[in-house]
């Protein structure tokens, strides 16, 4: 695990080194596209939230050299899980108020477990609500799929759906794993079998981790928070079909609010800590909040940047 924390002590735009930004023996390649990683933002009424979103907003908007998409990983939301309607409306609202006041950059979204409606409602409540599950948050973040992949300056970019339903009625917050469905899984094989550009996986919850040890909390029900809920749980049939692609250059997740850097057989896995830090209330355990700015460059290579913006001036 590998912590960089870039404080802002002048202009943010002054923060990029461009001229550094190219690795040491990589003199000869060119930056395809710089893109921006914000994950695990929890925006809700009646905290700082919405103040702290826009400043994530402004610093990434801010730079001179500004990334040309931002690829937002889910948990845009404070919680639709178990929360009634009105106020998952109300957490959306604030979303989007921010998002149009503060940013003109696309964004490309995934689908984070807290954007789900209804699932932890006690007694199926919700079930035959149109807007039950992934629906709301497909809406919300424009998104016709639950998963995607889509091309941009040379580089290749797929969006998973990490979330996966395991209906535990014993205990509710247990019903939920990192993993892709059987029509997901075949669906990533042939996506990446259709291509041999330098490909960015980004996914909601981390394929592979380390520091989803230090992360633990207990459920209602009492149980240890169990590895299911962390982590992929198909991250051995992910690793087999990523060896297949030598392509994979970097894969890109949130969910556990902590930083990391892990490099395994060639490809890196970045876990880009979080907007909301702990719930809007400080760092969470070592990680203060962070956006994430990656140069992507023509020869596979990338470059990233973790920034905790809210040191940035303004
Ligand atoms: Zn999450």
């Amino acid at each position: 695990m590998k912590r960089r924390t870039f404080l802002t002590t002048g202009l943010a735009a002054s923060l990029l080194p461009d001229h550094q930004a190219i690795p040491q023996g990589n003199t000869q390649a060119k930056r395809a596209i710089r893109i921006a990683h914000i994950t695990d933002i929890h925006i809700g009424p009646g905290n700082r939230s919405a103040q702290g979103f826009a400043k994530a907003l402004q610093f990434i908007n801010s730079l001179s050299d500004k990334p040309e998409l931002i690829l937002n990983g889910g948990d845009c939301i404070l919680n639709a899980l178990e929360t009634d309607k009105a106020d998952v409306k109300a957490q959306w609202q604030l979303w989007h108020s921010v998002l149009r006041q503060e940013n003109n950059i696309p964004v490309m979204s995934a689908i984070g477990n807290h954007d789900v409606f209804g699932w932890f409602m006690p007694n199926d409540t919700l079930k035959n609500d149109p807007l039950y599950g992934k629906k709301w948050a497909l809406d919300e973040l424009g998104m016709s799929e639950r998963y995607y992949s889509f091309d941009r300056q040379g580089w290749h970019f797929i969006v998973l759906d990490s979330i996966y339903q395991t209906p535990n009625p014993a205990d509710p917050e247990l019903g939920l794993a990192g993993r892709l469905d059987d029509q997901q899984m075949r669906w990533l094989a042939n996506d990446l079998a259709n291509t041999t550009r330098p490909t960015c996986i980004l996914s909601h919850i981390p394929i592979l981790s380390a520091c989803y040890q230090f992360f633990r909390f207990e459920t209602r029900a009492g149980n240890q928070i169990p590895a299911s809920l962390l982590t992929h749980t198909d991250s051995l049939e992910l690793k087999n079909l990523f060896k297949q692609h030598s392509q994979i250059k970097l894969c890109i997740s949130g969910h556990l609010h902590m930083q990391e850097e892990l490099t395994y057989l060639s490809i890196k896995y970045l876990c880009n800590g979080s907007i909301a830090g702990r719930r809007w209330i400080g760092p969470f355990q070592e990680f203060e909040p962070i956006v994430t700015i990656i140069d992507l460059y023509e020869d596979g290579r990338t470059q990233h940047y973790w920034y905790d913006y809210t040191k940035a001036p303004r």
